[in-house]
């Protein structure tokens, strides 16, 4: 069965579109774990020695064990 050349014309386009597709999941899961890994900070409480974090950055947190406040252990 021969094909015809006009079926074979948006196929540049298609192969063109699903690499720009494939670029732009690559760039959204990269951007999205590096932004998820800026948001944590780790402290840890004076008192009662828990490591715990926050999903934002704050210079100071509750320790959710105790309630004495903390500064960041690791601040990002
Ligand atoms: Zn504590």
């Amino acid at each position: 069965m021969p094909v015809d050349v006009i079926h074979l014309l948006p196929l540049p386009l298609i192969l063109t579109l699903a690499a720009l597709l494939g670029l732009a999941v690559l760039y959204d899961l990269r951007t999205f774990k590096h932004h998820k890994k800026k948001e944590d900070a780790i402290y840890r409480c004076a008192s009662c020695r828990r490591v715990y974090t926050t999903p934002r950055q704050t210079p100071l947190a509750r320790c959710p064990a105790c309630g004495k406040q903390n500064p960041a252990a690791r601040p990002r």
